[in-house]
């Protein structure tokens, strides 16, 4: 089985379809999200509905996904996201609002395990270190679990954090359990701006990630239209 891995699209319809254009070259079987599909971005409604079309999709929604259907406070969130998340709202189609909030925290199979945060925590909890995966490691009770909501790729493991390098597969030991960050689609924060996405094979226990150039300008105009934040506009040119 190849899964297509994305997370943290953040309604940016460019690095999207950049994502899954690269995606489409991999024969992947089935399509993975880790939420936060919408917020910050432009385009909400086009990256819900590319997004629901996908093979095979297992989904669970993010903190973004929750607050963009009036699940959440928007308190939570610094003033940034905050009036992105009313954009959104007043954006984003009731029927995609409602398919959203129907969308299980955690989803789980026999050897996958997704959330958007950790198992602990599944909405909200960063994984960004060695002592999260410790505690979490409890719940781990599947070989693999995908995350998303640092927009940073990282691997988890019995051997502690790794950074996966772009094109550069990590082949997973036997001994687990793992937890894999995709990076973000659509707002990525390890100082490289290219969209990010990954490929987990699980004949060959290869994790790989991908980075795929997009039109930033493209998207940044359409923030401004939208009279999105300037910091959100202007950090798509860091990635970070
Ligand atoms: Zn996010």
């Amino acid at each position: 089985m190849r899964y297509g891995i994305i997370a943290d699209v953040h309604a940016n319809r460019e690095a999207l379809e950049a994502v899954l254009a690269c995606l489409g070259r991999q024969l992947i079987d089935r399509y993975l999200c880790c939420g936060d599909l919408v917020g910050y971005g432009p385009d909400p409604n086009a990256c819900v509905e590319a997004v629901k079309k996908l093979d095979g999709l297992a989904i669970v929604p993010g903190n973004h996904d929750l607050a963009a259907c009036k699940l959440r406070d928007t308190n939570a969130f610094n003033e940034y996201a905050r009036k992105a998340l009313v954009w959104t709202w007043q954006t984003l189609e009731l029927s995609h609002q409602i398919w959203l909030s129907e969308l299980p925290r955690t989803y789980r199979s026999f050897d996958i395990m997704l959330v958007h945060g950790s198992p602990r925590s599944p909405i909200d909890e960063y994984m960004f270190s060695v002592d999260h995966y410790e505690i979490n490691r409890p719940l781990l009770n599947v070989p693999f679990t995908f995350v998303g909501h640092t927009h940073v790729p990282v691997v988890f493991g019995p051997d502690g954090l790794t950074t996966p390098q772009p094109e550069k597969p990590v082949v997973l030991a036997d001994a687990g359990p793992w937890v894999l960050n995709p990076g973000s689609v659509g707002q990525p924060r390890d100082k490289n701006a290219d969209a990010s996405c990954a490929v987990f094979d699980t004949a060959t226990r290869e994790f790989t990630v991908h980075r795929c150039p997009y039109d930033i300008t493209a998207t940044q105009q359409k923030m401004r239209a939208a009279r999105l934040p300037a910091l959100l506009i202007e950090r798509l040119s860091w990635g970070d």
